[in-house]
């Protein structure tokens, strides 16, 4: 008999009842290090007191109005967002499939408006993930997630990632947009190089396309910079953020330049909840916390040492670990055996420390941004005992 709540997650038998920072409480009272972070979501860990003053706050006065209004925390978010940002304008979602639909529909408007309208399709890249809509499922271009759910969505093609040339040769009189995440999370933590990305932003200069990032699980200070491209010294045009900047609370948004937002007039696009009252006032508060650079410097330091430690984990057990990879505090370990991924999450989750899984056979470590020393020393200790045991 089907489950009440549809079966579409092979979830793991346990339920959590409260957290703090970054620890997790069971429903049977067992404490866990979450380094897992409701995938890279619960950027300041969980019940943090700002969040938690921020949302009570705003919940007392009012939740919901609908974007027929004015709603001045959308006016402060989206103003912080541009003075701190390539953008001149934001779209607010509740998902990051959503605002990965608002980059596409922006794509081919621009183009519209330039009376260019065949100009649609979009080069993404392999081992993507942009969500699981039925565009996003297509510029993910991920076969398991796209089987049965045919027809495709049109206009999406496919090159290795981290490949300029074949990039290159891809260009077609239709190619509207280059699609990219700077770090793939999903896939399974693979970083572009600074070179990709400024190559990525020639190229699209060059052909009169447009450059969109997707920054959902990457940005919001997850790699040390506010967004991960910032490494690289380019921007986009176009830029969907997520999970990190609500902390919890679902919010997305869409970033633009004001030119790639050209066709983004009154009754192009729109969301009944996105960038609601309540979702505005937690964002707000988690951009307060988040676009500090001592906050910022924290994160690179933690990095640094989660970094160290991975690299002693994997010369110490290379039997079970591959490789560890990543950059700031989104990291991944691949395991040297076939579903080693998997085994090593459920051992580590045994053993108290929760990890999150992602394609090509790793183990992503994804722990909130406030994570201090004592908390990596213990997940790498943690880490450590697992792998001798399953060595
Ligand atoms: C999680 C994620 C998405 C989808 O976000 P949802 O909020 O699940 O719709 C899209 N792109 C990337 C890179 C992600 O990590």
């Amino acid at each position: 008999m089907i489950s009440p709540v549809m079966p579409t997650y092979a979830r793991t038998d346990v339920a959590f009842e409260h957290g703090a920072g970054c620890l997790l409480v069971d429903t049977e009272g067992r404490e866990y290090l979450d380094f897992a972070a409701g995938v890279a979501v619960n950027a300041l860990g969980h019940a943090h007191p700002r969040l938690v003053a921020a949302l009570t706050e705003q919940a007392t006065r009012l939740w919901h109005c609908s974007n027929l209004y004015r709603v001045p925390g959308q006016d402060r978010l989206a103003e912080r967002l541009v003075a701190r940002t390539f953008a001149d304008t934001v779209f607010f979602t509740n998902s990051g499939a959503e605002a990965m639909e608002c980059a596409i529909k922006m794509v081919r408007k621009f183009h519209d408006e330039r009376g260019r309208p065949n100009r649609y399709r979009m080069i993404c890249c392999d081992g993507a993930f942009h969500g699981r809509t039925l565009a996003t499922i297509a510029a993910g271009g991920q076969e398991k997630l796209l089987k049965g759910f045919a027809p495709v969505v049109e206009g999406f093609d496919h090159v290795p990632f981290g490949n300029l040339n074949v990039l290159r040769q891809a260009i077609g009189d239709e190619t509207a947009a280059i699609l990219v995440e700077p770090v793939q999370g999903e896939g399974g933590i693979h970083a572009a190089s600074a070179d990709y990305l400024r190559g990525l932003r020639a190229t699209a200069d060059e052909f009169g396309l447009l450059l969109v990032f997707d920054e959902i699980q990457c940005g919001m200070g997850r790699t040390g910079r506010l967004f991960a491209h910032e490494w690289a010294g380019i921007a986009p045009d176009i830029m969907a953020i997520a999970k990190g900047i609500g902390g919890g609370f679902p919010v997305g948004a869409c970033l633009a330049s004001e030119r790639a937002a050209i066709g983004m007039t009154a009754g192009s696009h729109g969301s009944t909840y996105g960038g609601n009252p309540l979702a505005m006032a937690v964002a707000g508060a988690v951009m307060d916390v988040i676009d500090d650079d001592a906050f910022l410097a924290h994160v690179r330091d933690m990095a640094a040492r989660l970094e160290d430690g991975l690299g002693r984990l994997v010369s110490a057990h290379p039997a079970v670990l591959a490789e560890a990879r990543g950059v700031g505090l989104m990291r991944g370990v691949k395991c040297a055996r076939e579903g080693g991924g998997a085994a090593l999450i459920e051992a580590a989750r045994v053993s108290g420390l929760l990890l999150a899984p992602a394609g090509d056979n790793v183990a992503r470590l994804l722990p909130p941004l406030i994570v201090g020393p004592a908390e990596i020393d213990r997940a790498l200790a943690i880490l450590d005992q697992v792998c001798g045991d399953l060595g």
